[in-house]
């Protein structure tokens, strides 16, 4: 279980969900790196269906917004996957 995480091919940012240049180089190759893990910055609960909604900082760098399965506060460690498109975290 990991997300892929879109790492630019000619300086090395990383950035998620994909840019279509990178903001750092203007660069527009990509290459992906696979994160298994990363630790909860914000959290809420979308108040019209009851998914709960993070913000995962993973050690490459950006934060990304996963749906939370399982309790999950700030600070804490989730592992990271993907359900289609959707990145998802889950404590560990
Ligand atoms: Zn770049």
């Amino acid at each position: 279980m990991s997300l892929s995480i879109p790492v630019c091919a000619a300086c090395g940012e990383a950035t998620f969900p994909r840019l279509f240049l990178c903001p750092s180089c203007a660069g527009t190759t990509w290459r992906y790196e696979p994160v298994e893990r990363g630790h909860v910055e914000g959290s809420t609960v979308n108040a019209r269906d009851g998914v709960h909604v993070g913000l995962v900082r993973v050690a490459l760098g950006p934060l990304v917004v996963a749906r939370i399965e399982g309790p999950a506060q700030v600070g804490d460690e989730v592992a990271l996957d993907q359900d289609g498109l959707v990145p998802v975290a889950r404590p560990i």
